[in-house]
């Protein structure tokens, strides 16, 4: 799902990803969960706190399913948390947005010449004629 979404962010937002979450006022701290999360997405630390890693749970649920407490829900998460921010590409898109600003603005201004110069001539056709 990472990699699907590191090529097109876009489709974050057709996604609907879900990770637990979990109720510390259930939580008993024996660590069933970790133990049971087939990619040690979830963790509870030294001082008990659970704490999920969004990008790694791929939902399976098993986690919820173990605890004996009823202290986790699957719950869904934005999935562009997922997205890794793109550094080089995003340093190539704003060169390009740049250069297409500033071909915008020459284009503008050698219009503006082209339609004084045809002004120009229109005159000088006109004096002529009035000679
Ligand atoms: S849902 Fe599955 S992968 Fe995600 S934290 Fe729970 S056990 Fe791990
Ligand atoms: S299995 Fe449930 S009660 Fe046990 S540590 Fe995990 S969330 Fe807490």
């Amino acid at each position: 799902m990472m990699g699907a979404l590191q090529h097109a962010p876009e489709l974050a937002a057709n996604v609907t990803l879900k990770a637990p979450v979990v109720d510390s006022s259930l939580c008993s701290m024996c660590g069933d969960c970790a133990n049971a999360c087939p990619t040690h997405a979830i963790d509870v630390d030294k001082e008990g706190t659970v704490s999920v890693q969004n990008p790694y749970c791929v939902g399976c649920g098993a986690c919820v399913v173990v605890c004996p407490d009823g202290a986790l829900s699957m719950e869904a998460f934005d999935a562009s948390e997922l997205v890794i921010p793109d550094k080089d590409a995003e340093e190539l898109a704003r060169q390009k947005a740049k250069a297409k600003a500033e071909a915008q603005k020459y284009l503008a201004t050698g219009k503006d010449q082209l339609n004084k110069v045809g002004d120009a001539l229109e005159r000088m056709g006109d004096d002529k004629k009035s000679q």
